[in-house]
Order: C-alpha cells, then structure tokens, then sequence
C-alpha cells in the first residue's frame, strides 16, 4: 500500500528546495542492512530529484548526468534514511488540555487536529520522516496525512489508521470504535475504509491506561480477530495490535495480523514473562513489534519490561521502533528510546535498521521509504558525526529532508527521563499511594478484578 511519492515544489531563491541536487557527507548509511555505506570506505552522495533518490553512492563516482546538479556539501557528517516511529497517536491527546470557555467540548475535534500537527511537526523536526499513527479520535490523523499531502502543512509521512477498534468500555474506548461482536467488526473495518485509514488498529488486550480494563486480558476471541484480520486485508489494509497480556498476543499472531504494539508479555500478576514459543510464532509469520523502550513504561517500578524487545530480538522477531508518542511519550523520547535499545542488547547497527527500513517496511512503506537508493523517496537526515558509532550523533540533525524538501525545524524541548519518572511516581501515589512494585501489582489485580467483572471482557476463550 506505498503512498504516492509527493513531488517537490519548484526551485526558490536560495536553491534551498531546489528539485534536483547532490547531498555530500563522509558517510551516507544506506538502511539497506546493518552498517552499509553507500561510498564504502569513501566518502558519500546523495542525488535527488523531484522528490525521489536518483543515485547514492560514492562522491567520486557521480555519475555525469548529476554533476551539474546543486551539491551540498555536508563535511564530516553523516546522511542517513529519515527516522520511523511506527507507534504514534496524532490526534488522541486533546483532552489534556483544558480550554478555558465555557463548553470547551464543541472544540474537542479543533483540539485534536491542532495537537496531532504539533506532535506530527516535532517529530519531524527530530528527524522522524514516516510515522504510524495507531489510533486517533475523529479521524484527526487521516486528515493530517491529506493536509501533508496537500501541501497545508508540513510534515512527516503519515501511515493513519483513525479509531482504534475496541470492546465497548474496552481499552482506550474513548478514542475508539466500540464493537462487541463479528458483524460490528465488519462494520468498523469498512467503515476506516471508507474514512481512508491506512491501517486497522484494534485493541486485543486491556492497557496501562484505561481504568475498565487489565493489560493481561484479553479482549477479542481469536474468531473476532480472524475476521477483523481477514475483512482488513481484503481492502488491501495491514491489521495492527495493541496487546501487552501473553494471550492477546498469540490470538493476535495467530489471526494473522501484520504488526504489534508492546509485545510486553504481561501476565495474570501484572509480571512480564516472556514465552519463547510465542515469539517463534511472531517470527515464523513474519510479524512486525514495536516496544516502548522507555524507562516509564510499563509502570512497574524496577522491572525492565524493555528487556522484553531483546527476547524478542533473539528468537528472530523483526523488532521496530515505536514509542506510543502523543499518548505516552512525548516526541522528544525518540532518540533516547533508541539508546535504551541498545542498552538492552540490540547491537547499534540493528537498531539503526529498526528505526529505518525495517521501521518504513513495518508501516506498508516498504519500497517507498526508508532506504537511500534509486526509485526511494528523498526523505532524509544529515547527522553531525558518526551515529553508526554513537547513536547520540542523532540529537545533532543539521538537516531534515521530506519528499525532496528541507523541513523546517521547530525547537523540540529536550526529553526528560528523570522528570517524567517522578510525574509517573506522583500518579501512582495520587491513584492510592501505590509507591513500591508491589503495591502497584495489587492495585493492577484489584483493577483486573473490576475488569474481569465486566461480561464483554474476557480473560480466556
Ligand atoms: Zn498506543
């Protein structure tokens, strides 16, 4: 399902969105496989045109047909594909934020417009080229991928999947679609398609953040799954889960879905435990995960559900890069997700994959983005320094470039683990003071048990 790639606008005065021109640097990374320069040992180039890579290779062999083109030169940087969050929320986040009018209601649809470009805007300006946005009120993500394509914003690649389709009363329903059988499941998938989702997000265990429902629970049957799965891909739509309890997962696998959030392995105890033949699953069948590798997430003090994507990782699984940004994590926890990926285990090289073809081929973007060759689109980064040594050269972008065009980039406040952790703290004291790890596994239980009394949400077939 490649999106049209957008062509550029024409030459201005300062040559800046010039539709053709060659961009030099030391190093030019692929995104083909771990570590692959276009130059080798040489230094590299890029040649756009219209929006699209014409050549990459090495500087001293541009071919004579780009020689006269406009270069850039880059010096000792490095140019690599556009980043890929594959797990954003654009247009979810209106309600937190109060306006001050009497009826603020009437401008909820108005808040989650504005908030999804904000999101989209600095995201971009951090480097993220493509994003997946899985799940957002009202169809504000559809809207913003048309008002990029259109010109009337600028932006990064949007993959939107609209609503997420959930139980009713199930996680995230007040974003959501809310069904509780095969035909209005049926109902829901043709319904995003004609709204024009990319993607069908549905929500097949209980989460973190919705007071009905338990993350280990699972919430669809695997016959609901299978018939959401199948409807979805026969309108050419990929089919993507939220699932953090162990059987949500497999149902999610086994109904042949294309992508899954989180991945988490919660079990009945709130406890990540990972189950190696669920991964083999998700691996033989060529499934895609994102994890948030962010330290606040999940809630549990001390327990590294990040280490969750190094399991993954080692059993085969295709892990990608997805943060749960404008629900969770704000934009600015892109870059230091990527560190804590390596932190866990992920060779650098494989994390850089992640976050760049493997992250483009997850959002149906394969082909058409996220790796510098012929025929890709031009959406790039040029890095000061050496990420393929440091993945800190990536908060020190000196370009962006989207569809051929320089993105303007807005100043993103850097993010800040250590503050959001004591918010988090601050939560779980406000929410009954649960300070210690186990008593935030009792108050998970007791919130299971609340969940478990509802009759839609199931915890086993
Ligand atoms: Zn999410």
């Amino acid at each position: 399902m490649a999106q049209p790639i957008k062509s550029t606008r024409q030459v201005d005065a300062t040559g800046r969105l010039a539709p053709r021109r060659v961009l030099v640097a030391d190093r030019v990374f692929t995104g083909a496989e771990p570590g692959h320069l276009a130059g080798g040992r040489r230094r590299g180039a890029v040649a756009i045109e219209a929006g699209v890579i014409a050549w990459a290779g090495a500087a001293d062999d541009l071919p004579a047909a780009h020689a006269a083109w406009p270069v850039h030169d880059h010096g000792a940087a490095t140019i690599l594909p556009g980043l890929v969050e594959t797990h954003a929320h654009l247009g979810s986040y209106a309600r937190a934020v109060t306006p001050d009018v009497p009826d603020p209601d009437v401008h909820t649809l108005a808040w989650e417009a504005l908030s999804s470009v904000k999101i989209a805007r600095q995201l971009a300006s951090l480097g993220v080229t493509a994003v997946q946005s899985l799940g957002a009120a009202s169809y504000a993500d559809v809207a913003l991928r048309e008002a990029v394509q259109a010109g009337l914003v600028a932006g990064p690649r949007i993959v939107a999947s609209g609503p997420p389709v959930t139980l009713t009363a199930g996680h995230d329903w007040v974003d959501g679609s809310e069904i509780d059988s095969i035909p209005d499941i049926l109902h829901a998938v043709r319904e995003h398609h004609k709204a024009g989702a990319d993607v069908i997000k549905v929500m097949a265990t209980g989460g973190f953040m919705s007071h009905s429902t338990a993350p280990w629970n699972a919430q669809f049957t695997l016959a609901e799954l299978r018939a959401l799965s199948d409807d979805a891909h026969r309108l050419g739509k990929r089919v993507a889960a939220h699932a953090h309890g162990t059987e949500g997962i497999r149902r999610a696998a086994e109904a042949g879905f294309d992508f899954i959030a989180h991945g988490s392995f919660v079990g009945p105890d709130g406890l990540t435990r990972f189950e190696p033949e669920v991964a083999d699953l998700i691996a033989e069948k060529g499934i895609f995960v994102d994890h948030c590798a962010v330290p606040t997430f999940p809630a549990v003090p001390g327990e590294p559900a990040a280490a969750r994507a190094y399991d993954l990782y080692r059993r085969g699984v295709k892990v990608v890069v997805g943060h749960d940004i404008g629900a969770v994590h704000p934009a600015s926890a892109y870059t230091f997700g990527l560190r804590q990926l390596e932190a866990i285990g992920l060779p650098r090289g494989e994390v850089l994959i992640a976050a760049t073809s493997r992250g483009a081929a997850a959002i149906g973007l394969a082909g058409t983005a996220g790796v510098l060759a012929p025929g890709y689109a031009a959406d790039l980064i040029v890095a000061a320094g050496d990420p393929l040594a440091d993945l800190r050269a990536l908060d020190n972008l000196v370009e962006v470039v989207i569809g051929g065009e320089t993105f303007d980039r807005e100043r993103v406040p850097p993010f800040d683990p250590d503050r959001l952790a004591a918010e988090a703290e601050a939560r779980r004291a406000a929410e009954g003071g649960a300070a210690t790890p186990d008593d935030v596994r009792q108050a998970r239980v007791q919130r299971a048990l609340r969940a478990s009394a509802h009759p839609l949400i199931r915890i086993a077939e």
